[in-house]
C-alpha cells in the first residue's frame, strides 16, 4: 500500500485532540472508530499496524469475512450499519459493539443470542435525530421507553446513543442535531440510566460532534480516502 495510513491516522487524532482542547473536553475523552466498509483488508492491516484497534463495519457479511481473515490481529469490531432480525445471531457471536439498535425486538434477539462465554454486547440506540421519514433510527419520543427496556437485558450493556445527522451547511447547523442527541442522553441519565457513550461525528463533522459531547467518532473517508 503506498498510502500513508500512519500519517492519516495521526492527522485525524490531531483533529480530535485539537477539538478536545478547543471545547474543554478532557484529553483522551474521544475514541476513534475507523469505519472500514468497502475498504480492503490490506488497508485495515496497515491501519492496525499504525495502532488502530477499533473498526466499524456496515454490512454484516462483509464484516464476517474480514473478522475471519483478520482474527490474528485481535481487533475490536463494531457494527454501525442497519441490522436485520435474521442476522442478529451471527452479530451477537462476532461483534463487541452494535451502534445501530433501532428496535426493542433487535435488542431482545441480540440478548438471547449473545454467547454465555462472551462479555455483554455493548449497544447504542440509533436515533433518527433529524426526524427524516426514510431514515433508520428510533423516533426521539420512543427512545426513553426502549432505553429503559434494553438496560434490563442481562447480556447487553446499553452504552449510549448514536445518530447520523443530515448534512448541514455550516458549523452551527452541524451542532444543532448533535446537541439534541446530547440533551436526550442527559435526560436518560437524569432518569436513572448510566450511559457513557455518544457515538456521533464523521469525517466532515467531527469537530462539531466533539463540541457537543461525542465520546466516539466514526471516521471513514479521512482515514481511508474516498470510498469506491
Ligand atoms: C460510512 C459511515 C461513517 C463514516 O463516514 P465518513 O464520512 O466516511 O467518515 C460513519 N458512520 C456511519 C454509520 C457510516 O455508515
Amino acid at each position: 500500500m503506498n498510502i500513508d495510513f500512519v500519517g492519516r491516522r495521526q492527522a485525524v487524532l490531531a483533529r480530535i485532540r485539537a477539538a478536545e482542547q478547543r471545547f474543554q473536553r478532557p484529553s483522551g475523552a474521544v475514541r476513534l472508530l475507523a469505519v472500514s466498509k468497502i475498504q480492503p483488508t490490506a488497508a485495515m492491516i496497515a491501519l492496525a499496524a499504525a495502532g488502530q484497534c477499533c473498526f466499524g463495519e456496515n454490512y454484516v457479511q462483509e464484516a464476517l469475512d474480514k473478522i475471519a481473515e483478520l482474527a490474528a490481529l485481535r481487533l475490536e469490531w463494531h457494527l454501525i450499519g442497519p441490522l436485520q432480525a435474521n442476522k442478529t445471531r451471527t452479530v451477537a457471536e462476532n461483534f463487541a459493539w452494535v451502534h445501530s439498535v433501532d428496535r426493542l425486538k433487535i435488542a431482545e434477539r441480540l440478548n438471547a443470542q449473545r454467547p454465555a462465554d462472551l462479555p455483554p454486547l455493548n449497544v447504542c440506540l440509533q436515533v433518527n435525530i433529524d426526524r427524516e421519514p426514510a431514515k433508520h433510527g428510533l423516533d426521539l419520543g420512543a427512545v426513553a421507553t426502549v432505553a429503559q427496556a434494553v438496560a434490563e437485558l442481562p447480556h447487553l450493556r446499553l452504552r449510549g446513543l448514536m445518530a447520523i445527522p443530515a448534512p448541514a451547511a455550516d458549523f452551527a447547523a452541524q451542532r444543532r442535531p448533535l446537541a439534541r442527541l446530547r440533551e436526550l442522553q442527559e435526560s436518560l441519565n437524569a432518569a436513572g440510566l448510566a450511559l457513557d457513550t455518544l457515538s456521533m461525528g464523521m469525517s466532515d463533522d467531527l469537530e462539531a460532534a466533539i463540541a457537543e459531547g461525542a465520546t466516539l467518532v466514526r471516521i471513514g473517508t479521512a482515514l481511508f480516502g474516498p470510498r469506491a
